[in-house]
């Protein structure tokens, strides 16, 4: 029997390359989108997943929604018998200079990037105690490890995604479940095209492999840590970025 592959924020960008990649890894896979103008997207996403020889059902939820998400994680279960990976991947960004950033902004990108980790991680770590097997992967961000001006909001929440990871790996190990973060450096995607030109450039200039990380580059990490050879790596902070920090 396939395993099953959840990943919250699968209709487009670095979602959709995971579950293509998971697809091809031999994982069912349970495509994630927001509402209704994502709905076409996750259908497309669906129809890949097929195209590449798995199984594939989409579910609508927010997943800053604490009750939502507990009725995705039974919905899933359901459909699909087991939860092996869960991928905390849906994220936006609400950036501005901390000076001029309201309370909105601020709680909109801390509810969707990081208490959606607690909200699923909450429900889904229970399938996977009792299977007594799991991966979680959560998606943070070097602006996460590192800062970056503008993103106060962001740093902070993917910074705290960290944390929930370590403590989730110590928590959930003896339970022969594996926690464990990706930190994706300048990578291109839906949520990269609206920074300005002069900004990318500015980066650019940073990056030692001297190019924009493709959503490939992210899905290859997320794969090495769902499988069999990362069996003995849990609480690290996996950094995929070019070499932007070093
Ligand atoms: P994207 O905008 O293409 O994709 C984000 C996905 O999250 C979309 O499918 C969107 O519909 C979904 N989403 C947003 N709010 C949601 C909600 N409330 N409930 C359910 N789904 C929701 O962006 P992306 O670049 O693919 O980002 C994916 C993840 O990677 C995010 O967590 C982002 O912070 C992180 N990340 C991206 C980069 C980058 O350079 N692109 C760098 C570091 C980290």
């Amino acid at each position: 029997m396939k395993k099953t592959a959840l990943i919250t924020g699968s209709s487009s960008g670095l979602g959709k390359a995971m579950a293509i990649r998971l697809a091809k890894d031999g994982f069912n896979i349970a495509v994630n989108f927001r509402g209704e103008p994502e709905r076409q997207d996750a259908l497309d996403v669906q129809a890949l997943v097929r195209e590449n020889g798995s199984e594939a059902e989409i579910f609508g939820c927010d997943v800053s929604d604490f009750s939502a998400c507990k009725e995705m994680t039974k919905n899933v279960k359901e459909r699909f018998s087991t939860i092996d990976v869960l991928v905390n991947n849906a994220g936006i960004t609400k950036d501005g200079l901390l000076a001029r950033m309201s309370e909105e902004q601020f709680d909109i990108v801390t509810a969707v990037n990081y208490k959606s980790v607690f909200n699923m991680t909450r429900y889904v770590s229970g399938v996977m105690i009792k299977q007594r097997s799991g991966r979680i992967i959560n998606i943070s961000s070097v602006a996460g490890v590192y800062g970056n001006p503008g993103q106060f909001n962001y740093s902070a929440s993917k910074a705290g995604i960290i944390g929930m990871t370590l403590t989730a790996a110590k928590e959930l190990g003896a339970r022969n479940i594996t926690v464990n973060a990706i930190a994706p450096g300048l990578i291109e995607t839906p949520m990269t095209d609206s920074l300005s030109e002069e900004l990318k450039s500015r980066m650019l200039d940073a990056v030692s492999l001297g190019r924009f990380g493709s959503p490939q580059d992210v899905a290859g990490a997320v794969s090495f840590l769902a499988g069999e050879d990362s069996a003995y790596i849990t609480g690290q902070v996996l950094v995929v970025d070019g070499g932007l920090i070093i």
